[in-house]
């Protein structure tokens, strides 16, 4: 069977999700494919659904300027929808006074990227919002929050239904061709089909340099190599001393194993950092060590045994654990000179803020 539509967008995770809404709010007629059987199997549902603020990004960056933009846009967008979320805010916390040097650095680097409402707290102010809380400074975040990110796919999904969006389940993209008209699709799976397409919009996650490797037309050069980096997460039995989120001085390639808080009230720590070279969403119990001696620097009242292995995300990542971090890389016409077609490489942290803003830079980047 072939089938003739103007836009077709790969991946139902959050950032599809909002990337089909955008596409169809702009009057495109979109189908969204989606290999599993559901919105939101993938990245979306394995993160710390935190609504970051947009302290810790380059300047200028895309990261920077979507999570600032994305942020704001969601939290209206949840007020509008009826979205679960609170505003919690968080604590960056210092244990030593070389830490201090890092945090003076952040609230420096959160400034310059628009984020005007950070405040330094010395130990004593710190522990007046967090008495649990061992640190010599801290640097307090209000515009901090977490979401209930299935609601919030639910609702991007029922926003772009009602815009004419349809959702196609268990159609995963096999390869794709680029053609004078636009593109030919090759759907795999148990009901293989081919569909024709004028734009393509590749949301991919963890696959997109796959998917992206796979479109003939489309040169090498602009298809970075993925590389997988796995975040566990462990639960804390009981109810932590915590109303606030607790983050330490950031590590290299994540932000620290930090402290979130559910919509429930329960903590969980987590992501820490482990380069793979396969998905296995498995938790090894053996890396709580790791967490007891990381949390213990700035919670020294953890008890013994309190956590249990949880669950596991994986970071799609274009850069190598010994590079710097990469942008967020939205690869539209301007780039690679393929028109109709654009790829998002590196949709890491903080995507699940960023995906109402990304979305938008996606139909600017589809503008003739
Ligand atoms: C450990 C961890 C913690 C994080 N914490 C936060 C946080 O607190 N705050 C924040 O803002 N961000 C966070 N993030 C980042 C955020 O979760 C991601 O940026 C976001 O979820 C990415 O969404 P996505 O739609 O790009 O990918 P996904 O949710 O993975 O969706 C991609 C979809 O594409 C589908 N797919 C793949 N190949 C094909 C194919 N060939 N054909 C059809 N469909 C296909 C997959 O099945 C999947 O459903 C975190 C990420 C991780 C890993």
């Amino acid at each position: 069977m072939s089938v003739d539509i103007q836009c077709v967008v790969v991946g139902a995770g959050v950032v599809g999700l909002a990337v089909a809404r955008a596409l169809a709010r702009s009057g495109r007629e979109v189908i969204l494919i989606e290999a599993g059987d559901g919105i939101g199997a993938g990245i979306s549902s394995r993160n710390s659904e935190v609504i970051h603020a947009g302290i810790y990004y380059p300047s200028a960056s895309l990261k920077a300027q979507l999570c600032v933009e994305g942020k704001q846009r969601l939290y209206a967008f949840c007020d509008e929808r009826g979205v679960d979320y609170q505003r919690l805010g968080k604590l960056i916390v210092a244990t030593d006074e070389r830490q201090c040097v890092a945090l003076q650095t952040l609230l420096e680097q959160g400034q310059r990227n628009g984020v005007d409402d950070l405040q330094w707290l010395d130990a004593g102010q710190a522990r007046a919002l967090e008495p649990a809380l061992s640190c010599v400074a801290a640097l307090w975040s209000p515009s901090t929050g977490i979401v209930d990110s299935h609601a919030l796919m639910l609702a991007l999904q029922a926003d772009a239904e009602a815009h004419g969006t349809s959702i196609a389940f268990h159609t995963p993209l096999a390869s794709a061709r680029c053609t004078e008209q636009g593109f030919e699709l090759h759907i795999g799976g148990a009901q293989p089909m081919t569909l024709s397409c004028r734009e393509l919009i590749n949301c991919a996650g963890l696959s997109a340099s796959d998917v992206a490797s796979r479109i003939e037309g489309l040169p090498s050069p602009h298809v970075p190599t993925a590389q997988l980096c796995k975040g566990s997460y462990f639960s804390f039995s009981g109810r932590a001393p915590f109303r606030h989120l607790v983050y330490p001085a950031p590590e290299s390639a994540g932000l620290g194993v930090h402290m979130t808080l559910d919509l429930g009230g329960q903590a969980r720590f987590g992501p820490d950092v482990e380069w793979v070279d396969h998905v296995d969403y498995r938790v090894d119990p053996h890396r709580a060590d790791g967490f007891y001696e990381a949390i213990r620097r700035y919670w020294p009242g953890l008890p013994d045994n309190s956590l249990q292995p949880a669950y596991s995300g994986i970071r799609p990542k274009i850069t190598g654990p010994n590079e710097p971090a990469a942008d967020f890389i939205i690869s539209g016409p301007a780039e690679h000179g393929v028109p109709g077609l654009v790829n998002l490489f590196g949709i890491e942290s903080p995507g699940l803020t960023s995906c109402l803003a990304l979305a938008e830079r996606v139909v600017q980047r589809l503008a003739p």
